[in-house]
């Protein structure tokens, strides 16, 4: 590796070179130094982030949020053209403040290296000094920086550099951008304090792809979901996503405004997927938090002087719209908690708010700009095998657009977690969802619904064993529970858990607490238990039961009858005819299938903290 001397003590002696003026090779970021065959690791990143800092200490601040598992400091970086770096000021002045997220996959740096030359031109050359006239840019350098500092030339791939590069898992090995819902690692839960704190109007994730061969270096998607206010949703359709084509078109780069995932990896002809909305990734869960927020996927087989300047000029459109727009998007961003602090009590309340969507069957065509290429059946892996050339393959392609709600719940005016059942509310806890605890034990007929007939995942994902289909390695994918809302008088004892819906997370609660929403706790193993039989009747008494049973209730009798005749199944196990008879006793378990918490339609006569 040849990297200039003046370089390498610049990253030496931060204090000397402070107070030199500018001049662009002095200010060259790691990535640029070496040509961008590198990018820096975490020491080398967080000292030119350092130095840029004390250089410029009316305009940079650099902010600890957290430590990761192995205890590493989290930081975010703050720039603001006045000095100004308290979050409360910056929304009292109507400022818009963009949060961009890097190296939540450490392999994938370019968000990172442009974030480093992007604050450079901002407040060292002065080249986009404009781009903070009254946005505020904060940025997270490395997320994932337990991950960041396992390099090694080999953690990716399908990617064109750089050399060395960091590792998909945190510390633990856990994927932090399916992490969002569930919070089990230490990073996220520092995110979501960090998050509240600054609560920032927009919402950047920066990736690389994975995926097909094609000619965009830069992809981009601003999805939201229905539940995100509704103008919001417009003014990302009609002024957002055009302007950001259209400006990285004008810089030389070649953006695609959507994801690309195919239909089928191995028929490129058939077409753009539907990507499933689910909060356990960043900018899903984002959505939840009632703000908008970009996925950016740089591909991967471009070089990496390419993706990073690509990257950069994304970001560069994004903060002049922000700087453009500033005011109709902190009116929308109003609106949306509003919204958000009205869905218990909402007029519209018995409306079936969406939980999970799919796609409907509807696609859109889509200019495509691909590569051709040739496909043939492949003696290694028995399958089609696809080989890209690089000759440019424009084509129009159906892209799967039209969604549906694949399910549903009307909300309530508040949910009931009993006291016992410490995970779920932990999880809303590291949300900083707005919990009240009761002060007595309460009993009242509330709804809750049964569920049966859920399995789980095999082998696990993210260290779980969860009830919906995951992805990646196959096995025996989990199914979510059908739930079937019911009214139960049940008993709550003192100190459950009380999550009302006038709250600006809102969303978030629902998303955790309705069984059948695709993150929910439910989902997630955090009510495994339910399901589990703990007591049995021992066959030789269940005969006997049996035989009572039938001579006291004919129609009993015939329905089993029927049952051995219809079902072969049923009628090879000798367990479920003798539990056929134990299930419909006085002593079968009356909450097997029972979802604990309830769902409160008013708050009278429950024993809360005034
Ligand atoms: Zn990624």
């Amino acid at each position: 590796m040849r990297v200039p001397l003046l370089a390498v003590l610049a990253l030496l002696t931060p204090a000397l070179f402070a107070q030199t003026p500018a001049s662009s090779n002095d200010w060259a970021t790691p990535a640029e130094q070496s040509g961008y065959r590198t990018t820096p690791d975490y020491a080398s990143t967080m000292a030119y982030l350092h130095r840029i800092a004390a250089a410029r200490p009316q305009q940079v601040r650099i902010e600890p949020f957290g430590k990761t598992g192995e205890g590493r400091e989290l930081d975010i970086v703050i720039a603001s053209k006045d000095g100004v770096f308290d979050p409360d000021k910056l929304h009292a002045a109507k400022r818009p403040i963009l949060l961009v997220q890097n190296a939540i996959h450490a392999g994938e740096m370019d968000g990172k290296d442009s974030c480093l030359a992007l604050l450079r031109d901002m407040v060292i050359s002065g080249k986009d000094a404009a781009l903070l006239d009254r946005a505020v840019f904060v940025f997270i350098p490395i997320y994932n920086a337990d991950g960041h500092e396992r390099r090694s030339p080999y953690n990716r791939i399908n990617q064109n550099g750089p050399d060395e590069m960091g590792w998909r898992g945190n510390g633990s090995n856990l994927n932090l951008n399916r992490d969002y819902m569930k919070a089990d690692a230490p990073e996220t839960r520092a995110f979501m304090t960090m998050f509240h704190r600054w609560l920032p109007d927009f919402f950047v994730d920066d990736h690389v792809t994975d995926g097909a061969d094609f000619q965009y270096d830069v992809t981009f998607t601003i999805e939201h979901f229905p539940t995100l206010h509704a103008e919001t949703g417009q003014w990302l359709a009609l002024s957002v996503i055009p302007d950001l084509e259209q400006q990285v078109n004008a810089s030389g780069h070649l953006a695609s405004p959507t994801y690309i995932s195919l239909v089928d990896e191995n028929d490129p002809s058939k077409g753009l997927g539907f990507d499933a909305f689910v909060p356990r990734f960043s900018t899903s869960y984002i959505n939840l938090e009632n703000r908008p927020a970009m996925l950016v996927e740089m591909h991967m087989l471009k070089d990496y002087k390419t993706r990073v300047t690509g990257n950069y000029e994304l970001l560069r459109a994004l903060l002049k719209v922000l700087n453009r727009d500033a005011d109709k998007l902190i009116a929308l961003n109003a609106a949306a908690d509003r919204e958000a602090e009205q869905l218990g009590a909402h007029p519209l309340s018995d409306v079936a708010y969406p939980l999970k969507l799919a796609w409907s069957g509807e696609t859109t065509p889509f200019l495509f700009r691909g590569y051709k290429y040739t496909r043939e059946l492949s003696a290694v892996s028995g399958a089609m095998w696809v080989q890209y050339s690089h000759e440019p393959w424009n084509v129009t392609l159906p892209m799967q657009t039209g969604a549906k709600v694949a399910a549903s719940a009307v909300p309530p005016d508040a949910y009931i977690i009993p006291a016992q059942w410490t995970h779920a509310i932990d999880v809303l806890a590291a949300h900083q969802v707005v919990i009240h605890r009761t002060t007595a034990a309460w009993t009242a007929p509330v709804e809750t619904y049964r569920c049966h007939d859920g399995n789980w995942q095999q082998p696990p994902f993210e260290g779980h064993h969860p009830m919906f289909r995951g992805e990646g390695g196959g096995g025996h994918p989990g199914e979510p529970p059908q739930c079937t809302l019911v009214t139960e008088t049940m008993t709550f004892p003192a100190n459950s858990a009380v999550i009302e819906l006038n709250q600006r997370l809102s969303h978030v609660a629902m998303a955790w607490l309705e069984p059948m929403a695709p993150d929910s706790a439910m989902a997630w193993n955090a009510f495994d238990p339910i399901f589990e039989q703990k007591e049995y009747g021992e066959p030789y008494v269940l005969e006997k039961l049996a035989r009572e049973m039938m001579a006291k209730d004919p129609k009993l009798k015939t329905e089993f009858e029927e049952r051995v005749e219809n079902d072969r199944k049923f009628a090879a196990s000798p367990r479920a005819r003798l539990e056929f008879f134990y299930d419909r006793s006085p002593w079968a378990d009356p909450k097997l299938g029972l979802y604990p918490v309830g769902r409160l339609t008013k708050l009278d006569g429950l024993p809360l903290h005034q």
